[in-house]
Order: C-alpha cells, then structure tokens, then sequence
C-alpha cells in the first residue's frame, strides 16, 4: 500500500484506544434494542461482535457511524473527545464520531448509477474535498490491491457480489478512517464468494487496520479476532479471546448459541 493508505498511526506509536464506549443505549419505540454496551477498540486491533439475529450488532455499528444517535451513554475519542448521548448532543459531536469510522455494508450500498471508481473518489472529493486527481489516483491504487484495477469503468451491476464488496471495501479504506466498521460483509454472498472478501479483511487486518466486524464467520473471526464479544438481547454476554470464547465459553447463553451454529 502506498503511504497514504496505511492505517492511521497515533502520535506516540501506542495502541491507545481508538473508541471507548460506555453505557450506550438505544430503544425503537418501546423496544430496546441496546441495554448498555461497553466496548474498547484498541489501535490496531480487530473486535469481532457475534450474536443472533437481533441481538443489536448492527446497532452498535450503526450508532457509531452516527446513522443512529443513542439514547444514553458515551463515546470517547481517541483525542479524548466525549460525547455524551445523555446529553444534548449537536449536530458536530455527531460529525465527529462519523468522521472517524467508516462502514462496509451487508449490502454492499454502492451507488448504482456510479462507475466502481466514481464510487470510490465520490466521498474524498465531495465530503473530504480532497484534490481529485489525488483520490482519483489513490482510489485506482487501492482497486489494483484488491485485484479490480481493470474494474474502474465498470457499473456495480456488471460486477459479481464479491467484487462489488471489494468495491464497497475501497471506498471505505479511500476515506482514510482511523476505524472499519464491517456489517456482516460476506453475509449477502454466494458462498464461493466469501473467501476472496475475507482474504481481503484479513489482509487489512495484518496491516494494521483497526475495525469492528460483524459476523456469522466464527472461523473467521477466530482466525482474525484479538477480541471476540458474544451479544444477545442488547447486552454483552461474554467477550475475550477468540480461542476461549469460542472452544470454552462460560456462559450457558453463549454455549447454547455456539452449539447451534458451528
Ligand atoms: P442484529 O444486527 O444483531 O441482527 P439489529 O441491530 O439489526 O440486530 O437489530 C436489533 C433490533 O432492533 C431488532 O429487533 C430490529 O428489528 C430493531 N431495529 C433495528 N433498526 C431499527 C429501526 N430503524 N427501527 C425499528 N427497529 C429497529
């Protein structure tokens, strides 16, 4: 990767946090959904959220990149920035969290009537006003390494689902975020099309990239994960090592749901 694409480095060098969640909490209506998630994303490292259907992962991701606002709880920014969503919060806190993640959808959500590498500058050159040629040319670097290079003029129908969540991976790397927010990124695919995407996770992993990913691949997450966190109901249930949670979880919630799926 090119200098400019690395992963963000902090000032010092450490593994500070990158987020620290506390408390957060979030209802639809009389339904709630979040009922009080801590969560500490360190620099570098990778947190994997399993969980059943329903069970807020999605949420959590979602109130992080401010396309839901919590009701209750903080977040803490790496330049220790708080926002305290029991408080009022403005519309710049919420600027703040969305600027510094960036989120690969399930449905990959790439705009239709863009070419892949429209799709990509789109953000850095409209949002990030960054200098067109610049993005353009980071934008076509970083489609060669995830092997869609000749894919640049092409329209999102005319590629298979796995190429258009590479697609959607780009365009998220393109925005420089000190975080990747992953929603079940392989869930929408065929499954002879997972692999070349979870390649592609892995390998931004071992850059250095640090990002939540949601997911149902729990070999997936073992293999990546320095954290895996267990939800169900809104809460966590039990999170540690990948290994641990996954071959000797000690929660009778987490074993009932292990024994379902692997
Ligand atoms: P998961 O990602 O674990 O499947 P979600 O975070 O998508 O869980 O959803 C958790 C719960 O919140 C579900 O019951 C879902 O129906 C509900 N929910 C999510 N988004 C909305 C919304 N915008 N309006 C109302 N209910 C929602």
């Amino acid at each position: 990767m090119p200098a400019d694409v690395t992963p963000p480095r902090s000032a010092d060098g450490s593994d500070a946090p990158v987020l620290s969640v506390r408390g957060l909490r979030k209802s639809f209506g009389s339904n709630e959904v979040l009922s009080g998630i801590d969560l500490d994303v360190r620099r570098g490292r990778v947190v994997a959220i399993i969980g059943p259907s329903g069970s807020g992962k999605t949420t959590v991701l979602r109130s992080l990149n401010s396309l839901e606002v919590p009701d209750a709880g903080t977040v803490t920014l790496s330049d220790g920035r708080t926002i305290d969503f029991g408080a009022t919060v403005g519309k710049r806190d919420l600027t703040a969290l969305r600027d510094r993640s960036s989120m690969v959808f399930q449905h990959f959500n790439l705009f239709p009537h863009l070419t892949v590498l429209q799709n990509v500058v789109e953000g850095p050159v409209r949002v990030q006003k960054r200098d067109p040629r610049e993005a353009r040319a980071e934008a076509e670097t970083l489609l060669a390494r995830v092997g869609l290079a000749e894919k640049a003029d092409a329209y999102p129908s005319e590629l298979s689902g796995g190429q258009q969540q590479r697609v959607g991976i780009v365009r998220a790397l393109a925005l420089r975020p000190e975080l990747l927010l992953f929603d079940e990124p392989t869930s929408a695919l065929d499954p002879e099309l997972v692999g070349d995407v979870l390649t592609v996770v892995k390998e931004l992993a071992d850059d250095g990239w640090t990002m939540i990913v949601v997911t149902h691949e729990l070999e997936f997450a073992r293999r990546v994960a320095d954290e895996l966190v267990f939800m169900a109901d809104g809460a966590v249930v039990e999170r540690g090592a990948p290994a641990d949670v996954l071959s000797r979880p000690r929660e009778a919630r987490t074993q009932q749901f292990l024994r379902r799926v692997l």
